[in-house]
């Protein structure tokens, strides 16, 4: 099918299944709004339980043939991916403004880092491979393969819906798969329905990607307990990642999953750091979409003797940042996702007056837009460090010395991302080392995430890595195949 790449997708009203756009057939809409204005997007009719099940076995049909192309034929959809994407940035950037609520900056990252693991995914037919190994048994050859994993069910989160959901997808493809994908509620276009187009486009197979928009009583547990997926791949809150792992290997069918789940990262800035510089990073790893990232800074730990020095530059920064419409250029802190995000933060600041935290910035909530808040002599063992807070509310930690320093940040349940600041790389090393989780950038934001670098967590963050060898490994099954070449002699 040809379509002319100059006119913009539409459509998204319908759902993408067995490689055809069709009308969802339960009774519920899912009414797509923009949280900055609430304009209604699109009005999608969702999908039923017998949906699911076609959208199943077309994955499952699709995937068997696909697994047999050659390399080359994967690879090269995927570099059309990249080069759709190249065409229609701005259409999705778009996009990611309007219905993610992402400032202009953060639609830039988010398309980028999209961009980047597709053209990483593009390797991996041509780079996955087997192994010969040595046997004791005389006579054995042992040739270790490695083979796509099936078909996979992928759940994604709205907060950076278009990578999130691709860097589960474009993998998955590559390696010979096919996927059944659930996006979030609020982020059904830039969460799937807007890959699906590019997907289709770029010449991928019929069947081999399905987006299934649903409700979660009508769907969600269903997508997981189905026959067909040999994994699923989870991103979203450590409370429903619980529950995916539980319905994963409590159900009939035993399944592998990967699950990315929340963060509670220490940003910590010791005594020697470059203080402007630490001030800045700490400004842009807190308030990058609001703070609505599972790895955004969520403790700032500044040692003793430079925290008042760091609050007072930290307020006056924070304070020239701009805050409102996310499609201008220079706008900072936009919008949160929904009325329910904003009144659970509405509840969070409330609750950190109420434990003795001090505010010393805040603001006017209008409409979805939270202005941000700070808030110093922040204890360990208040909610806003406990707790994984995902808008632009901060909490500023006083640390005795380095030691003390280490263990704040390490108190926690999660361990995501993390981020150190200092003058000295070998006590920056050492930190880092002593930090318990997946992810720490040593003066740099917590923030980071590139194609080719292991991205997970530890505790209650999650179970396994995304991006390069790590992705490859966790998208395919290897099977152990042994060839006796001579008789072997059996004891008995
Ligand atoms: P969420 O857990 O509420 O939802 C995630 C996805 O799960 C959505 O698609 C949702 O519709 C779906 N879902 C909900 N209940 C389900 C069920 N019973 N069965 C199947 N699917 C179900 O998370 P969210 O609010 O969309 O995202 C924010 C959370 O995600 C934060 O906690 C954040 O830290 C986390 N997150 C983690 C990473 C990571 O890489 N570790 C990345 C982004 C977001």
């Amino acid at each position: 099918m040809s379509i002319n790449t100059t006119s913009a997708y539409s459509d998204f009203h319908l759902q993408f299944i067995a490689g055809e756009w069709q009308t969802g057939k339960d009774d519920s809409i899912n009414t797509n709004t923009n949280p900055y204005n609430g304009d209604t997007l699109v009005e999608v009719q969702q999908a039923t339980k017998d949906q699911l099940n076609e959208a199943y076995d077309a994955a499952s049909q699709a995937q068997e043939k696909w697994a047999k192309q050659t390399p080359a034929t994967r690879a090269a959809v995927l570099y059309k991916v990249v080069n759709i994407l190249d065409q229609r940035q701005e259409e999705i950037v778009d996009w990611l403004i309007k219905e993610s609520g992402s400032t202009r900056i953060k639609a830039m990252v988010e398309f980028s880092a999209t961009r980047a693991i597709t053209l990483e995914a593009a390797t991996f037919p041509n780079r996955v491979h087997g192994e010969i190994r040595p046997s004791n048994t005389p006579g054995k050859e042992n040739f270790i393969y490695r083979e796509p994993i099936g078909v996979v069910a992928v759940i994604s989160p709205w907060n950076f819906p278009l990578h999130l959901t691709q860097r589960s997808i474009a993998p998955a493809l590559a390696l010979g798969n096919a996927v059944v994908l659930k996006p979030a509620s609020d982020t059904p276009v830039t969460g799937g329905l807007l890959l699906a187009k590019v997907f289709e486009e770029a010449g991928l197979p019929k069947g081999l990607l399905n987006v299934v928009v649903g409700s979660g009583s009508e769907i969600g547990d269903a997508i997981v307990e189905h026959k067909a997926p040999s994994l699923v791949s989870f991103t979203g809150s450590t409370s429903v990642g619980k529950h995916i792992g539980e319905l994963a290997n409590g159900g009939e069918y035993i399944k592998q999953v990967a699950l990315e789940l929340g963060g509670n990262s220490p940003f910590v800035v010791l005594k020697d750091a470059d203080i402007e510089q630490a001030v800045k990073a700490a400004a842009f790893g807190k308030f990058l979409h609001q703070g609505q990232i599972c790895i955004a800074i969520n403790r700032v730990i500044v040692e003793d003797e430079i925290y008042d020095d760091f609050v007072e530059r930290f307020l006056a920064h924070v304070k020239t940042l701009n805050v409102g419409d996310p499609n201008k250029q220079d706008t900072a802190v936009g919008p949160i996702i929904n009325e329910k995000q904003v009144k659970s933060l509405k509840e969070k600041i409330a609750k950190a007056q109420d434990e003795g935290a001090k505010m010393i910035l805040s603001g006017e909530i209008e409409g979805q837009v939270v202005p941000p808040h700070i808030f110093t002599e922040v204890t360990r063992e208040m909610d806003l460090s406990r707790n994984e807070v995902f808008g632009p509310l901060v909490g500023i930690i006083r640390a005795k010395d380095e030691d003390d320093a280490l263990s704040i940040a390490n108190d926690s349940m999660y361990g995501l991302s993390s981020a150190v600041f200092t003058a000295d790389m070998q006590k920056g090393l050492r930190f880092a080392r002593g930090i318990r989780a997946g992810m720490t950038h040593i003066n740099d934001i917590s923030v980071n995430d590139e194609s080719n670098t292991p991205f997970g967590g530890e505790k209650n963050s999650g179970i396994g890595r995304f991006n390069g060898e790590w992705v490859l490994e966790e998208f395919t099954r290897t099977h152990w195949i042994s060839m006796q070449n001579e008789p072997r002699e059996y004891p008995f």
